[in-house]
């Protein structure tokens, strides 16, 4: 059953505003937020300072800029405490993220910063459809990871009957779901595509036998094809929600039922999209880097916080009736990047193209080099060896499509080379998909 396509709206006071007003309290808030860092963390001070930047001379967010930026490389060197902005006595909450490698990252909630968290994923469960009548089985892990946490608290605050299954147990999770008919799923994406497949398998259909409606999926990056896929499988509506540690949790953004870009709760957070070579803020409908500078975090508060993943701001109203703006999906990690005759290009935006061309597989490799002082890129695509014509004229449309939208795309003319099916390296890890052989 897919939710009524409702727009309801928890805080409209802030969800709401007009831009001017938005601004002007995220001014109001920045301002607030750069002194106390200033007073209250070294790192902060130091830098501020050696930029020969005073708290007072932050006037507005147009001021932003001139602020120094967080890495998360800052918060493995202050672990635990040193980026602390409050007394560790008013910490009433750690959360933290493992990391694959080293120390992990935590940061510290005062109890206002666990409501505002709360508050962001309350707003996400509304605008998926959320009431107090919901049944909203978290199935993210419980733990120092926010995310079963962070629904859980949402989801208590909108009134809904939480059910905290946390993670795995996916039998278990699919009987809970039939027996108390439970209405919406928070969880990863990849887990709902395994619940759902997992239902299919067991015979169950969700249309006759199960009341899910909705559900808010993230903590990893996903694509439309998976949305279509999860919506599919388990008969519902799936949002996203995107988030991370260092700013709150999940709920920093989340989708409404338009599904058109994730809405950025812009009285907490400023949003930035930068440049990540030049560091220069680059202006929304740009893809970029996104930073955020929490604007009421006391605990654990961040200016201009780098995320390195790459998105596009968008600031058109919202047929929900929304104001703030919306972040897209996250189409590429900064680490990926390339810079190709001065045009930053992500593989990621090579692979979108070549996924939507007939005739080839998702198969590729990007070889990038450069002659008589000039870069060149040339990508070499596998054909499809199952719907494969092989009339040269069908070969030549193949190349010209692939070079047109890459063109298109990226911004800068590439080289298309079709090789035969199953003919690049594959690899069990994560795959290689770009050679560079430009000596820097
Ligand atoms: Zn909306």
């Amino acid at each position: 059953m897919k939710a009524p396509k409702t727009h309801n709206i928890l805080s409209p006071e802030y969800e709401c505003m007009s831009r001017d007003a938005i601004r002007q309290l995220q001014g109001e808030r920045l301002r607030k937020v750069v002194k106390r860092e200033y007073d209250n963390v070294p790192i902060y001070r130091e830098r501020m300072d050696a930029k020969g930047i005073k708290p007072e001379d932050i006037k507005g967010v147009e001021d932003l800029r001139y602020l120094p930026f967080t890495n998360k490389t800052d918060l493995r060197d202050e672990f635990p405490f040193g980026l602390l902005a409050a007394p560790k006595s008013e910490i009433v909450r750690i959360q933290g993220s493992s990391g694959t490698t080293g120390k992990p990252i935590v940061s510290g909630y005062t109890q206002n910063d666990v409501d505002v968290w709360t508050e962001m994923v309350a707003r996400a469960l509304v605008a998926a459809g959320g009431t107090k009548e919901d049944i909203v089985q978290v199935c993210y892990g419980y733990g120092l990871f926010t995310g079963g946490l962070g629904a859980h608290q949402g989801a208590t605050k909108i009134g809904a009957m939480t059910v905290p299954m946390s993670s795995g147990n996916t039998q278990r999770q699919i009987m809970m779901m039939k027996e108390l008919g439970s209405t919406m799923l928070c969880c990863t994406p990849s887990y709902a595509t395994y619940l759902g497949e997992t239902i299919r398998d067991m015979g169950i259909d969700p249309k006759k036998e199960l009341k899910l409606k909705s559900g808010c999926f993230g903590a990893e990056p996903w694509s439309e094809e998976m949305r279509g896929k999860i919506e599919e499988l388990l008969d519902i509506d799936a949002c996203d929600i995107y988030g991370l540690t260092e700013i709150a949790g999940p709920g920093v953004a989340f989708e409404c039922l338009e599904k058109k870009g994730m809405h950025i709760n812009e009285d907490h957070v400023i949003p930035e999209i930068i440049d990540p070579v030049t560091e220069e803020q680059l202006p929304y409908g740009t893809a970029g880097e996104l930073v955020f500078t929490t604007i009421t975090k006391e605990g654990m508060p961040m200016l201009r916080y780098r995320t390195h993943d790459i998105c596009v701001i968008n600031a058109e109203p919202c047929a929900c009736g929304r104001t703030t703006v919306r972040m897209g999906r996250i189409t590429g990690r900064t680490d990926d990047m390339m810079v190709i005759r001065g045009v930053n290009v992500f593989p990621s935006q090579i692979e979108s193209v070549i996924v939507s061309v007939k005739g080839v597989a998702p198969f590729y490799m990007i070889i990038v080099d450069r002659v008589n002082y000039t870069d060149t890129l040339e990508i070499q695509v596998e054909l499809d060896g199952e719907n494969f014509s092989d009339t040269v004229s069908d070969l030549e449309k193949i190349r010209n499509e692939i070079a047109e939208k890459i063109k298109s795309v990226v911004g800068i003319s590439a080289k298309i080379t079709l090789v035969n099916a199953k003919s690049l390296p594959r690899s069990e890890g994560k795959a290689k998909r770009v050679i560079d052989n430009r000596k820097i």
